[in-house]
């Protein structure tokens, strides 16, 4: 069987001052598409224009994690608890999202990713989960990125529930969270505090899930979200002539 092509986004940075920019992305996503019988590509930040041409070879997209979003772009002010934010790749992830949505490109969005996913459908984030839910679990764990510290309850039906089961326990890595769920997706896991967790598109023509932990880093059932979108984008093979569906 051919091996789908499947783009992954990633950030630009510099680690210090004296640093050059860098291309960054943890390579685990790389692995995690790999097992799930696909190639990956990496997608750096670009001009919002060229999204259609970038996803032109692709079966399914990846968007990863990383930075905070700009809370400009959901109309809102800058919290206090708001962290480093990159507004290129925003403009560019959002553009990605848009063409996947319009051409039925399969998508996984992982942490940032389902809040990117969530924003760019029109939905709106908490800036930061400790000084805005205070009181709720602690998604910022301390352990290591493979250690599973809270518990999630899928919706039974939903995508996430048939591939992680209905109810799983999580890694988690975020302080920024799903606030108002955008036109077109419904949330289909929650932790216990009612922080969102994952959502998926509703609609038919496009397979689109949101993760908000990091099952790139888990063992056992969580590899399954990362073969169901590339099986999705095997039933969809990349045209950049029309869409697919
Ligand atoms: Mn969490």
């Amino acid at each position: 069987m051919t091996r789908p092509l499947v783009a992954v986004t990633a950030t630009t940075r510099r680690e210090s001052p004296s640093d050059p920019p860098r291309l960054r992305l943890n390579a685990a996503y790389l692995d995690a598409v790999d097992r799930a019988g696909a190639t990956p590509y990496v997608v750096p930040v670009a001009d919002p224009s060229h999204a259609g041409a970038v996803l032109a070879p692709a079966a399914a997209l990846v968007v990863t994690g990383g930075e905070d979003v700009d809370p400009a772009l959901f109309g809102e002010s800058p919290h206090p608890g708001l962290g480093r934010v990159a507004r290129d790749r925003d403009e560019w992830e959002l553009a990605l999202v848009k063409v996947a949505r319009d051409l039925g490109i399969p998508l996984l969005g992982v942490c940032r990713g389902i809040q990117v996913l969530n924003v760019a459908l029109g939905g709106t984030l908490i800036q930061d989960l400790p000084s805005e839910r205070p009181g709720g679990l602690p998604h910022q764990q301390v352990e290591g990125r493979s250690v599973r510290t809270h518990t999630v309850t899928c919706l039974p039906g939903s995508r996430v529930a048939q591939l992680v089961g209905e109810s799983a326990t999580v890694n988690s890595m975020h302080h920024q969270a799903i606030a108002d769920v955008a036109p077109g997706l419904r949330v289909t896991a929650t932790a216990p505090d009612g922080v969102i967790e994952a959502v998926e598109w509703t609609g038919s023509g496009w397979w689109a899930v949101g993760v908000q932990w990091h099952p790139e880093e888990l063992d056992g059932r969580d590899a399954a979200l990362f073969r169901a979108v590339v099986e999705a984008g095997r039933a969809s093979p990349p045209s950049s002539i029309s869409p697919r569906r």
